[in-house]
């Protein structure tokens, strides 16, 4: 379905913020620019929940257009990172492990369609546990009922297989063989390539926030375009506070994250794929990656940090965080005790008060959609989310609860992992 095509509006050069990050996907003027254009959805920002979301809509056929301030995948953006978990285990939430299922498969499709299937890595995932951990036997109980393939590793096992690794007292482990992780920011600059492709049109334009009430009929961007549309989404991440101050200022709360890569040492390969896969501590809320592409061994911590602001916070880490990395990594990993490290990334967490994902229509405009609040767990589910808003755009589908704006609170309490 398409609407009439009428207006798209005056526009004079491109939008050029970052051109040089993504040349191949960034257009000058979007085709019909001066003819004028309304799309049927505009999709603002294009990070994984944009790109996914416009690509499904417009494979459903709509007329839709892509907007990013910074570009896909941008180094500010919360899926700007160079890698990123893909893993089933998420304790009785059976709604994200089905999500993280079918999402596998359709980045796995995607990725062949554009001829880079190296950008999943199956290298599996390890989730460490001690005792009775609640939450990861309930993850093992949500796998076995779902057919997902899994082991469950006894102290013995973990020690014999993975002998690099010091596992403390981590008494037991989930691993998932099949999962792994996804080459971050390159994963969704390939869906914005697939959608361009799909007819979306990308346009690199920064949205002013919009104003007045009921329906909208356009936004506005910072360099003097208007951009009219039937539909506006709004993917904006760690942004929609800024874009709906009034509405998500104190429900949606990006946090400042920090990412270390170490140098293992040289020759070494017990700290890349196939003799290290993912891992996650849970008990002491940090995971990590195997070195990828000599790129270094990751680790990050998972505990949420201050407060951020995604546009301008500063993106060094701290000493202190160093610190209480290094001391983990010399008691977990004792072979890179006297790692260097050799990158780092700083990020952030848009989370919402207790971690499910907020994808819902705006209370008082009913063609404006908020989607986000990916609370450090989104990128995976980046295929699920753009399935879901697709259906429900295009067809009135279900709507499952706990993505409402009503279930997210001003006060944060963690609850999904
Ligand atoms: C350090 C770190 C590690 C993580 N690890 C994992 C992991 O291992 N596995 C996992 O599944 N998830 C992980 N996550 C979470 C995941 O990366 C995010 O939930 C997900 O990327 C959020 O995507 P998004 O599209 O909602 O937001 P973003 O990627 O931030 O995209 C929003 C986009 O909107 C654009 N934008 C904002 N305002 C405007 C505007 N006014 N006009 C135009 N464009 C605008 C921005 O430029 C940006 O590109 C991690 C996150 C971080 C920070």
């Amino acid at each position: 379905m398409k609407t009439t095509r009428r207006e798209f509006v005056k526009t004079t050069g491109a939008g050029a913020i970052g051109a040089t990050l993504v040349p191949a996907l960034v257009r000058a003027q979007a085709p019909g620019a001066s003819g004028g254009d309304v799309y049927d959805v505009a999709v603002v920002g294009a990070g994984v929940f944009g790109a996914w979301t416009a690509y499904l809509l417009a494979k459903a056929g709509r007329h839709v257009a892509l907007l990013d301030a910074y570009g896909p995948g941008n180094a500010r953006s919360s899926s700007g990172g160079q890698s990123r978990v893909i893993r089933m285990g998420y304790g009785d939430r059976e709604i994200y492990t089905r999500w993280s299922m079918h999402s596998l498969e359709l980045w796995r499709s995607l990725f062949g369609q554009v001829g880079r299937p190296s950008l999943f890595q199956e290298v599996g995932v390890l989730w460490m546990a001690r005792g009775e951990d609640p939450l990861t036997t309930k993850t093992l109980a949500t796998l076995q009922r779902l057919g997902i393939v899994h082991e469950r590793l006894g102290r013995s096992e973990l020690e014999r297989r993975w002998p690099q690794i010091d596992f403390g007292p981590n008494t037991w482990a989930i691993h998932e063989p099949d999962s792994g992780f996804l080459v971050g920011f390159h994963a969704v600059q390939a869906v914005v390539q697939i959608a361009e492709a799909t007819g979306v049109e990308y346009l690199q334009e920064a949205v002013v926030a919009p104003t007045g009430q009921g329906r909208l009929g356009s936004v506005a961007t910072r360099s003097g375009k208007t951009v009219r549309a039937g539909t506006f989404i709004f993917a904006c991440g760690p942004w929609l506070p800024k874009l709906f101050p009034d509405l998500l200022g104190e429900r949606i709360f990006p946090t400042r994250q920090e990412v270390f890569y170490f140098g293992p040492p040289p020759g070494d390969q017990s700290f890349r794929s196939p003799a290290m896969p993912v891992w996650v501590d849970f008990a002491e809320e940090i995971y990590g990656l195997p070195d990828f592409k000599g790129r270094g061994f990751k680790v990050a911590p998972d505990r949420h940090g201050p407060a951020f602001d995604p546009d301008t916070g500063a993106r060094v880490v701290t000493p202190e965080t160093l610190a209480t990395v290094r001391n983990f990594v010399a008691r977990r990993f004792p072979g890179l005790k006297d790692a260097p490290l050799v990158s780092s990334e700083v990020c952030q967490y848009e989370n919402t008060s207790n971690g499910d994902f907020l994808i819902d229509l705006h209370p008082e405009r009913d063609n404006v959609w908020l989607v986000g609040g990916g609370s450090g767990h989104g990128f995976k589910h980046g295929p699920a989310v753009g399935e879901y808003v697709t259906a429900r755009i295009v067809e009135g589908g279900k709507a499952e609860t706990r993505f409402s704006l009503a279930t997210k609170q001003k006060v944060q309490n963690r609850a999904v992992y």
